[in-house]
């Protein structure tokens, strides 16, 4: 049992003025594990106040000087990383191989953040004009629980690299690796006030971020609804948005791919973080003259798709985060079932062998339409489409069709083909035959998926605003 007391502000760790307590829960044996004091409006006022006035500092600071923060955070957030995994996996029961993942790719985006800020041209002239890219004010950061520390470093990454400072609202259910993390970066030594933390509820620190004057830009990971308010919020104060929200990532499995290769990259991102990620391949678009083929393989191969306890490193889908997570995939089970699509694998209740645990049985239905609410609706867990497709241009146009444009995925052994393929989609991002995660690579969606991009030279772009000198 621990409980989480403090939030940070201004270099210092501190009990928050907001005293109610969420309770903290293992998804793996559905015990309490602790608890966390959660902060309120006056604690996110507090905490924009500190990084309002770490602002000129910031603004003024050189390329040199940002090289060297990046650095000496990616140094603090490398150490020990079995504490944050463990950490990680107790609090939302993300599979060991997830975990992997997640660690390089945060100590990663700091690295990167440092080669973006040293090639980016922060002063340039345009016509005859010198032009020089200032950091807007106070970015303010929320971040979801599916991997919290990850978007909490990028997110630092940002607001260093374009010198803003930030405060952050986590995830409340992450208060665990929130508290991991944010003491390491804390031995990172960055001044005070650059970078603050406040534990709460949206709709409590999360909206008080998004209405503050004093706050001017929000980047934003999670759900599309919760965007929608966060967005509406942030007219009044002419907040910019960048947002990085939900997915229904389609599958294209092209008519000569090779199925021993295709089919487990198609259930690896399908089932990605046990279903629970935005970039997840739920829709997999199967030609219809291989529709049986490859229906009868992914229903073999995901019997091979281990469940269980997410410790072991051989677990691909471990519990779902928490109850409601659990029974809103139930809900789009059934919901698969009345509207008219079949079973290939898959059904509610927990997998046989599980008394306890928020545990979902991997899930696939064939018999799919693409109007069908299980193929548009984001369902964030381990249920998948099978859709059929009878030539290449219907399977373009079912995988656009869609409110979503996250990533998608193509799979196919005419490389040259697969290319072609992946030049009509409408994603922010296609992995072409399990390409490995490039992280240089702009990250962001379009339509309903977000607006904006994070990494790299693009993801400094959302964080500046040019000001232009005419001189006579
Ligand atoms: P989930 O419901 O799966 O947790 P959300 O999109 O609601 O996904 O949560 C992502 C993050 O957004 C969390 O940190 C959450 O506290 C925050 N959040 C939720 N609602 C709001 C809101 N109205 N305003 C600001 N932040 C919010
Ligand atoms: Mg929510």
């Amino acid at each position: 049992m621990r409980s989480i007391e403090h939030i940070y502000v201004n270099g210092e760790f501190v009990v928050p003025a907001g005293n109610e307590r969420l309770n903290l829960f293992n998804p793996t044996t559905e015990e309490k594990i602790g608890d966390v004091r959660l902060g309120n409006a006056d604690d996110a006022r507090a905490a924009v106040a500190a990084a309002k006035r770490a602002f000129p500092a910031m603004a003024a600071s050189t390329k040199a000087q940002r090289i060297e923060m990046l650095r000496s955070l990616r140094d603090a957030i490398a150490e020990r990383p079995d504490e944050l995994a463990q950490a990680m996996t107790e609090e939302y029961g993300a599979p060991a191989y997830f975990t992997t993942f997640s660690l390089q790719n945060a100590a990663s985006v700091f690295e990167v953040m440092a080669e973006t800020v040293a090639n980016y041209d922060f002063e340039r002239i345009v016509g005859k004009s010198a032009v020089k890219m200032l950091p807007r004010g106070v970015l303010a950061a929320i971040t979801p629980w599916n991997s919290n520390f990850g978007f909490i470093a990028t997110k630092l990454a940002h607001a260093i690299g374009s010198g803003s400072p930030l405060v952050i609202k986590p995830a409340e259910q992450s208060a665990f690796q929130t508290d991991i993390l944010v003491r390491r970066l804390h031995q990172a030594g960055l001044p005070a006030g650059v970078f603050n933390v406040v534990n709460g509820t949206g709709p409590v620190v999360g909206a008080a971020l998004t209405e503050d004057p004093d706050v001017a830009t929000i980047s934003f990971t999670g759900s599309t609804q919760a965007a929608k308010i966060i967005q509406r919020a942030a007219i009044d104060s002419m907040k910019r948005v960048v947002l990085e929200l939900g997915g229904k990532a389609p599958t294209i499995i092209l008519p000569d791919a090779d199925l021993d290769r295709a089919i487990p990259v198609a259930l690896m991102s399908g089932f990605a973080n046990s279903g629970q990620a935005c970039v997840a391949g739920t829709r997999i678009l199967a030609p219809r003259s291989r529709l049986t083929e490859i229906a009868e393989r992914l229903k073999i191969e995901t019997g091979r798709f281990r469940v269980g306890d997410p410790r072991d490193p051989d677990v691909r889908i471990g519990p779902l985060a928490n109850p409601a997570q659990w029974e809103r995939i139930q809900a789009y089970i059934r919901l698969g079932i009345e509207e008219g699509a079949t079973l290939l694998t898959g059904g509610t209740g927990r997998p046989a062998g599980f008394e306890k645990g928020w545990f979902a049985r991997p899930t696939i239905f064939t018999d799919v339409r693409n109007d069908m609410r299980i193929a548009r609706e984001e369902i964030f867990g381990p249920v998948l489409c099978l859709i059929a497709y009878r030539d290449e241009d219907e399977a373009v146009e079912i995988a656009n069709d869609s409110n979503y444009g996250l990533q998608a995925y193509v799979l196919g052994s005419d490389l040259r083909q697969a290319e072609q393929i992946a030049a009509r989609l409408m994603a922010g991002r296609v992995v072409i035959n399990g390409a490995p995660h490039d992280p240089r690579a702009p990250f962001g969606g379009f339509k309903q998926s977000g607006i904006g991009r994070e990494i790299g030279a693009f993801g400094l772009d959302g964080m500046l605003e040019p000001r232009a000198i005419l001189t006579p």
